[in-house]
C-alpha cells in the first residue's frame, strides 16, 4: 500500500479548491509517526489557510487539516512513548525541546515550532511531540479537537488566569470551540462561570453545558449585565475567543485587580484604550496562545473521566471537504465540523 486518498490544495482559492485525488502516502523520519487519520476538525486555522491570509510557511501543493486524531501505523526509531495501534490526538503545532524555550517550560514558543497539517487524508506523517495518546474508548471525532480547543481552554483557564474557588469568570464566544470548552473547564475549577453569546437559541445548551448565567448580548456594551449578576462589582476573571468587538465590554466588565485572558481576535481591528484604566482597576491583560504536550495530556484526562465534553455538530466523509469549509465559513452549525477520511470513523 503506497497510496492514499487526500483533499488537495494546489492553490489558495474558495473550498472549491479542493481536489480530493490519490497521492503517495508520506515517508517518515526518525522522530515521526505515521497515523491513520480517523477524524480531523475543520478549524478557522484550516479556513485561513485555504483561503491564502494565513501564509506563515504555507506552499503549495497542500494537504491542510491540523485537529487530527487517528490510529498510530508505524513509528521512527527515535519515538519514545507511542506504539503502532496506539489512539492519539494533535496538538496544532509540534516543538524541538531543545531550544531555550522549551527547556524553560515555555514550549508553545518554541523558536523552531512547526505548524501540524496534513489531517484531510487518510494518513499523515507527523512529529511524536505533537501528538498524545487517548484512551480507546473516546470517539475519534470527540478527540480530533481536544488539543486546539480544549488544550487551549486549559491553558487559558488553568495556567495563564490561574481560576481558582469562589471567583466568578466570563467566557466570551462561549459556543465557539475553545469557549465551550474554557466555561466547562472554569466550572470544574469552581469558578462562578457567566456566558456570553450572541444567539438566544444557545442559552439552554450553555445553561446544561455549566454555566451558572447567559448574556445574551444584543448591543454595544454589555457589561451593565455583567455588573447586575455580580452586584456591581464585575468578573475577576475575563476568558475572551473573540476580541476586538467585545474588548470594551469584557473590560468594563471586570473587577479590580481582575484578570482579563485573551484568547482569540477574529477580525483584524486594532482596539484603543487609556493605559490609566489599566492601572486604576490594576487589571493585568494576558496573552494565551497554543498548548504544550503536557496541558494536551491533562485534558485527555479530563475528557476521559467525562469532565468535559466537545460539542460535534456533524461528522463528513471527506469528499464533503467542500461542503466543509462552507459550513464552518458560515458559521452555520454550533459545534464542531469533523472530517471523517478513513472508514469507520466512529466505530473503532
Ligand atoms: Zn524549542
Amino acid at each position: 500500500m503506497t497510496v492514499m486518498r487526500a483533499a488537495m490544495l494546489r492553490a489558495p482559492g474558495p473550498p472549491e479548491q479542493f481536489e480530493v485525488t490519490e497521492v503517495e502516502i508520506p515517508r517518515f523520519g526518525r522522530d515521526e509517526v505515521l497515523v491513520q487519520v480517523r477524524a480531523c476538525g475543520v478549524s478557522s486555522r484550516d479556513v485561513v489557510e485555504r483561503n491564502g491570509t494565513y501564509r506563515r510557511d504555507v506552499t503549495f501543493p497542500l494537504v491542510i487539516g491540523l485537529e487530527i486524531s487517528g490510529t498510530v501505523v508505524e513509528c521512527g526509531q527515535d519515538v519514545p512513548d507511542l506504539r503502532p495501534g496506539d489512539h492519539v490526538c494533535s496538538k496544532a503545532f509540534s516543538s524541538c525541546g531543545q531550544c531555550r524555550l522549551c527547556r524553560t517550560g515555555r514550549e508553545t514558543t518554541c523558536s523552531r515550532r512547526r505548524p501540524v497539517r496534513g489531517g484531510y487524508a487518510e494518513y499523515v506523517v507527523l512529529p511524536w511531540d505533537a501528538l498524545v495518546r487517548v484512551p480507546s474508548g473516546l470517539p475519534f471525532e470527540e478527540t480530533c479537537g481536544l488539543g486546539p480547543a480544549g488544550g487551549v481552554a486549559l491553558n487559558a483557564v488553568r495556567d495563564v488566569a490561574r481560576v481558582t474557588v469562589g471567583e466568578t469568570v466570563l467566557i466570551t464566544g462561549a459556543t465557539g470551540g475553545v469557549g465551550w470548552m474554557a466555561l466547562q473547564i472554569a466550572r470544574l475549577s469552581g469558578a462562578r462561570v457567566i456566558a456570553a453569546t450572541r444567539d438566544p437559541d444557545r442559552r439552554s445548551s450553555l445553561l446544561e453545558a455549566g454555566a451558572d448565567e447567559v448574556i445574551v448580548i444584543d448591543g454595544p456594551d454589555f457589561s451593565p449585565q455583567v455588573r447586575t449578576l455580580t452586584d456591581g462589582e464585575g468578573v475577576d476573571v475575563v476568558v475572551d475567543t473573540v476580541g476586538s468587538p467585545v474588548f470594551g465590554s469584557c473590560f468594563n466588565s471586570l473587577a479590580v485587580h481582575g484578570r482579563y485572558a485573551l484568547v482569540g481576535q477574529l477580525l483584524g481591528e486594532e482596539i484603543s484604550i487609556n493605559p490609566a484604566r489599566i492601572f486604576f482597576k490594576r487589571a493585568s491583560l494576558l496573552g494565551v496562545g497554543s498548548v504544550s504536550r503536557a496541558q494536551l495530556a491533562d485534558v485527555v484526562d479530563l475528557a476521559a473521566r467525562g469532565q468535559i465534553r466537545p460539542r460535534i455538530a456533524c461528522t463528513l466523509p471527506l469528499d464533503d471537504v467542500v461542503r466543509a469549509h462552507h459550513l464552518v465559513e458560515r458559521s452555520a452549525l454550533f459545534g464542531r465540523v469533523v472530517l471523517a477520511p478513513s472508514p469507520s470513523a466512529s466505530t473503532e
